[in-house]
């Protein structure tokens, strides 16, 4: 069984759905199975709709409209037969958005977000399955959510691996095609849930975890794991191969390209993984497996942008001792701030994290009663790992230096535009 992960982005159009159709047709697709996300930017469109279910009920039917249409379109282009049953069942799909709109009594954020949110992948799977079969393609459509089951933790779900690797195993059980979608599953009481923004290549690897997969790929617009991100680096070097450890630490670092949970339950099975590019679906790309950590041996520069530097010192001079990195620590998982480096000295302490959900106000009122309490906003944290002599000058130039931390292997730099 080989498990293929076509993304947003492989996705996007009408252009690129038949594109699938001609991927598939090039590499094959007998005992495969597809894990397909959201189509384009839809996960963010469906953001909009919760959000004003909650906030803003106006524009409610107007952003959900925006989605319905942007997927009519899609449809419209690909099947020139309007009696086709996929009119059908887009028609059906998106009453129930409108039904469970309606209906819903959950107060709950988080679970009317998992409830609409994971339509993306319903419905562009439920666009592929039709295509790919117009194409020739015979595939079976796997609901993810009679498979993959999780806790209650909506928006950030933990699967209950147990449970979902014998239900994947009894829900794909044949030679066929099948497809499925990735980042989304289901609560013990069968409503949805999904497993955190960017979670498809993740649903990839579980996948392929419980059916003991020989490799997965996952089909990217980029020509596999480069050395950087090509959006803020230019002469980017593809990496041939990359160590299950080494893709570990620069998902980790924030290498977007593969979903840091990804690498875990492959590297437990020692299950290859691929990325490759989906307009050139011959060529190698990158190979993720056992063995040495990175060939070639190049710099990687990763860039997480919108981070905040914090400066934490003393009033009275005192040390920064271990109970009060204790205590500011608990604050930022309370505020649930994400702390990407740390430093300290005698008595000031420096964080660079992330604040996803703006909570960081909130936490310097906390702060400053303790703290005097400096920061920087939107500053950019730069990691090189196996940095060289030229490493730090490359991001530098026409930037001003915040921080710099260097161990053996990493380099990290935050840095002011
Ligand atoms: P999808 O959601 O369609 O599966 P993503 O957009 O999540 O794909 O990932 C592909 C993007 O990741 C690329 O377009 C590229 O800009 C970005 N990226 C970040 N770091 C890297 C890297 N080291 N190598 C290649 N692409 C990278
Ligand atoms: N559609 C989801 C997202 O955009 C999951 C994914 O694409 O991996 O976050
Ligand atoms: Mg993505």
């Amino acid at each position: 069984m080989r498990v293929f992960k076509f993304g947003g982005a492989s996705v996007r159009d009408a252009e690129n759905v038949k594109n699938v159709c001609r991927v598939l047709q090039t590499v094959g697709y007998k005992d495969s199975l597809i894990v397909a996300s959201a189509m384009g930017k839809t996960t963010n469109a469906l953001e909009v709709v919760v959000h004003n279910y909650f906030q803003n009920r106006f524009d409610l039917a107007e952003s959900v409209e925006v989605v319905k249409k942007y997927h009519f379109d899609i449809v419209n282009e690909l099947f020139t037969d309007k009696e086709h049953q996929v009119f059908v069942r887009l028609k059906e799909l998106f009453d129930s958005i409108t039904y469970f709109l309606l209906n819903n009594k959950s107060p709950n954020y988080n679970f009317v977000y998992d409830q609409i949110v994971s339509y993306g992948e319903i419905i562009s799977t439920t666009i592929l399955h039709f295509y790919l079969q117009e194409c020739g393609i015979t595939n079976k459509w796997i609901d993810a959510r009679n498979a993959l089951k999780t806790d209650t933790v909506y928006r950030d779900a933990n699967v209950n691996w147990d449970i979902t690797v014998e239900n994947i195993k009894r829900e794909i059980n044949t030679d066929d095609l099948c497809i499925t979608q990735g980042f989304i599953g289901s609560d013990y009481n069968g409503f949805s849930t999904t497993l955190g923004r960017e979670g498809s290549d993740y649903s990839a690897a579980i996948f392929a975890y419980a059916l003991e997969a020989q490799s997965v790929t996952i089909w990217k617009d980029v020509p596999g794991v480069l050395n950087a991100d090509p959006r803020y680096f230019e002469d980017t070097t593809l990496l041939q191969h990359i160590s299950y450890q080494e893709a570990i630490e620069l998902a980790f670092y924030g290498a977007s390209v593969i979903h840091p949970k990804t690498l875990q339950p492959l590297r437990q099975k020692e299950i290859p993984l691929y990325v490759k590019s989906f307009l050139n679906p011959t060529l190698a790309g990158t190979n993720v497996s056992k063995g040495a950590p990175l060939t070639p041996q190049v710099p990687c520069f990763i860039v997480k942008k919108n981070q905040l530097l914090i400066s934490l010192s003393s009033k009275d001079f005192s040390f920064i001792m271990e109970q009060n990195i204790s205590d500011i620590f608990k604050l930022f998982c309370e505020y649930n701030i994400k702390v990407n480096v740390i430093q300290n000295s005698a008595i000031s302490f420096s964080v660079c994290v992330e604040d996803k959900f703006n909570h960081f106000e909130d936490l310097r009122l906390r702060l400053v009663n303790d703290y005097k309490v400096s920061y920087n906003e939107n500053v950019s944290l730069y990691t090189v790992r196996h940095f060289d002599n030229n490493s730090a000058e490359r991001i530098l130039t026409g930037k001003t230096l915040l921080l710099k931390q260097v161990n053996r292997e990493t380099m990290q730099i935050v840095t002011k535009e």
